[in-house]
């Protein structure tokens, strides 16, 4: 992707205005958030300028998983997650299961998810949250997509769930690792894969990270940049709003291959072969422009 024809608008300062070498794909976007709203449009060719060309937009609950999916139908490199957050696992039900399962026959849906466990704020019960997760990883089973996970302070917990289960369900990431490195070798033999953010990126409580990230395997890493949470902290110009957004991916990438002792793009290009395999995308870049806001393909 020598050249694009999308250009950065003047939102990003210049010193954010990245261009990855290889096309990225942002495995966790939470586009459907509020923040948004109002310039969805811009975000996405930013995004595209920053040779950002795949994004995942997760779906975290019933609402912003069907939100999810009409973005992934309405804009070309655009697709979806659906599932159920541990915050919210005391809603599940059996309607909501119903909801779910129908939402993951679509092919916009190309994972089960966002869903998990999260100790750390206990949201809904422990309890409420191991309920909603056993029912998710039946229907990772059922639809035979992978499954995007969320996982805080429960590590022991998931990988007890997840050995369960992990001869019946496909592929499973556990997004936003950010956890030591018992846990990660223990997802590891599960034979998961690791989602790695702009926590790297962070001095105060990303530096074990920096040491663990040349311990996961090549083949088993994608990134993500979690927007518009996890904004970096180390970026080289401040950004109005210090909303994270798709187009800043690339400073992430960069931050991990360093500490990987790696090229940019040879690893921006190994995530990409990494995530288009792991959620079964097509492996060329960006399906048929649609005429909506599109920008032409290189
Ligand atoms: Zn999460």
């Amino acid at each position: 992707m020598a050249d694009t024809d999308a250009t950065f608008d003047d939102f990003l300062p210049e010193a954010l205005r990245f261009h990855s070498p290889a096309p990225l794909v942002d495995i966790g976007a939470n586009l459907t958030h509020d923040s948004f709203a109002h310039d969805l449009e811009a975000v996405l060719r930013r995004a595209r300028a920053a040779n950002v060309t795949t994004l995942i937009v997760t779906g975290t609950d019933l609402a912003h998983a069907e939100q999810a999916v009409a973005l992934a139908q309405r804009y070309p490199g655009l697709h979806a997650t659906a599932g159920v957050h541990p915050h919210d696992a005391s809603r599940w039900d059996s309607g909501l299961a119903a909801a779910m399962g129908d939402l993951h026959r679509r092919p916009e849906v190309v994972a089960v998810g966002e869903c998990g466990l999260d100790f750390n704020r206990n949201f809904s019960t422990p309890e409420e949250q191991e309920r909603a997760f056993e029912a998710q990883l039946g229907l990772a089973v059922e639809s035979g997509k992978p499954l995007f996970i969320h996982e805080r302070d429960a590590g022991r917990r998931m990988r007890e769930m997840l050995k369960a289960w992990r001869d019946d369900i496909a592929d499973a990431v556990v997004h936003c690792f950010t956890a030591d490195r018992d846990t990660l070798y223990g997802y590891l033999d599960l034979d998961l894969h690791i989602g790695l953010t702009g926590w790297i990126c962070d001095e105060r409580r990303g530096h074990h990270l920096r040491e663990l990230v040349k311990e996961i395997p090549l083949e088993r890493l994608m990134v993500e940049t979690d927007c518009p949470y996890l904004l970096p902290r180390d970026l080289p110009a401040k950004l109005k709003g210090r909303r994270n957004e798709p187009a800043l991916l690339p400073w992430i990438v960069r931050e991990i291959a360093h500490w990987r002792g790696y090229g940019e793009g040879e690893l921006a290009q190994a995530t990409s072969d990494t995530a288009r395999a792991f959620f079964r995308l097509s492996s060329v870049e960006g399906p048929t422009p649609t005429g909506h806001a599109q920008q032409k393909e290189s």
